[in-house]
């Protein structure tokens, strides 16, 4: 097992680093009970660092399953009010918000995807006040990862479970630097080279980006006034957080309207407990006019028309080949790892703050600027050491800007 010690500094980075918890500042937890050990950990230490308060929603992988197993369809596609004031109020007192995952990539492998969109669809509608407040950086919020036995499994196969999870658990802690003697500056000093490159991209202000790689052929128009982000974020209260850990990616958004091309995935997706893999999706005007996959078409279809902007792109990110995640060689089938190893692009809602100003605009406005609307947010992997990607400028010049799935 890890030791305690161990634990306490992922722990502490979690709060300090993740979350930026400060004092008499209430902190939600989003925990699996597989995990109560490390979570108790975290909640003690928040409570060290001064927060007045630490709630936990626990979820528990089996009795999700055996709900979608039992529950009539009338259960299944309606979110409880109750839920969603309690995370509304959360977020209006200002807490710190800290998801801890640790799902099984294949829990809902045997349930009616149907069923499974519609719980995600009535799940998404219902937050999406809630989302507003960690979409637009209101309040800060904080993605951390631990094994569970399934998932562990998943990526190591021939282990047994237990030695599967302590694998997983050394793989996540070298992948978030808290095998560092002092993670909080390891991260300071990453955060710095994420801050350096999307610096340069915002400088750059590129008009378009290709994509080429086999099966790939990608044209994205960035839209005016487009902003890069990586790294740490900064919460309306001037705290700065990190919203992903690990994170290793600069990313903007594509014009919702200026996407043309096609494009294939590179790892797998989970997506709502199941995996659509070797897929490849054609763009025309910013829209997905045709997919297929060769695992999980219809778990795709059902995510593609979840809604009207479901079909269209909120993200473009560039990740280097050579990553952390992507030197570990797992496939984690959890988009938190896997879209930390390579260049990824999502389909669904964009994030208002990667346009200038783009926070304070009205829906008509974000639509105006090309920034796209969904209840879905969804990373797939594009990146490869083969793909290619070209800079088109402001006045039509080309340049080279990754090549061989690395920065030029
Ligand atoms: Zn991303
Ligand atoms: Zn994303």
């Amino acid at each position: 097992m890890v030791d305690e010690k161990t634990l306490e500094k992922y722990a502490e980075l979690a709060l300090k680093t993740g979350v930026s918890l400060q004092p008499n500042q209430a902190l939600m937890i989003n925990a699996p009970i597989e995990g109560a050990d490390f979570t108790r950990i975290v909640a003690r230490k928040a409570y060290e660092l001064g927060a007045k308060d630490v709630h936990i929603n626990w979820s528990d992988d089996e009795l999700t399953l055996l709900k979608y197993e039992n529950a009539p369809d009338e259960v299944i596609g309606s979110f409880p009010d109750w839920r969603v004031k309690l995370y509304d109020m959360y977020a209006e007192d200002g807490a710190a918000v800290l998801s801890i995952r640790s799902t099984n990539p294949d829990l809902l492998q045997d349930i009616d995807p149907k069923r499974v969109a519609m719980a995600n669809k009535a799940s998404a509608e219902a937050m999406k006040n809630f989302r507003k407040y960690t979409m637009n950086d209101k309040i800060p919020w904080s993605i951390i990862s631990i094994p569970s036995g399934d998932w562990a499994q998943k990526i190591f196969p021939d282990q047994s479970k237990e030695e599967a999870v302590q694998s997983l658990w050394e793989a996540i802690l070298k992948i978030v630097r808290v095998d560092k003697d002092d993670p909080v500056a390891a991260w300071d000093e990453h955060n710095a080279t994420l801050k350096s490159k999307r610096e340069e991209l915002n400088e750059k202000n590129y008009k378009k980006l290709i994509f080429k790689a086999p099966g790939t052929d990608l044209e994205l128009e960035l839209p005016e006034g487009h902003v890069w982000k990586g790294g740490s974020a900064v919460a309306e209260s001037g705290v700065v957080f990190n919203p992903n850990m690990p994170t290793e990616e600069v990313f903007s958004m594509p014009h919702k309207y200026g996407v043309n091309g096609t494009v294939s995935s590179t790892k797998p997706l989970n997506y709502g407990g199941s995996v659509i893999d070797n897929f490849s999706l054609t763009f025309k005007d910013g829209k997905v006019v045709d997919f297929k996959a060769e695992k999980g078409e219809e778990v795709l279809k059902h995510l593609l028309d979840s809604d009207e902007g479901a079909r269209r792109l909120g993200e473009v990110a560039l990740v280097p080949h050579e990553s952390p995640v992507s030197q570990s060689g797992l496939i984690f089938y959890n988009t938190l790892f896997d879209e930390n190893a390579s260049c990824h692009i999502a389909l669904g809602k964009a994030y208002p703050t990667n346009v200038k100003d783009g926070s304070a605009m009205s829906d008509e406005e974000l639509d105006q600027h090309g920034v796209n609307d969904s209840l879905i947010h969804v990373d797939f992997m594009i990146g490869s050491e083969k793909l290619d990607i070209d800079g088109i400028k402001q006045d039509g010049t080309t340049e080279p800007v990754f090549r061989n799935g690395t920065w030029t």
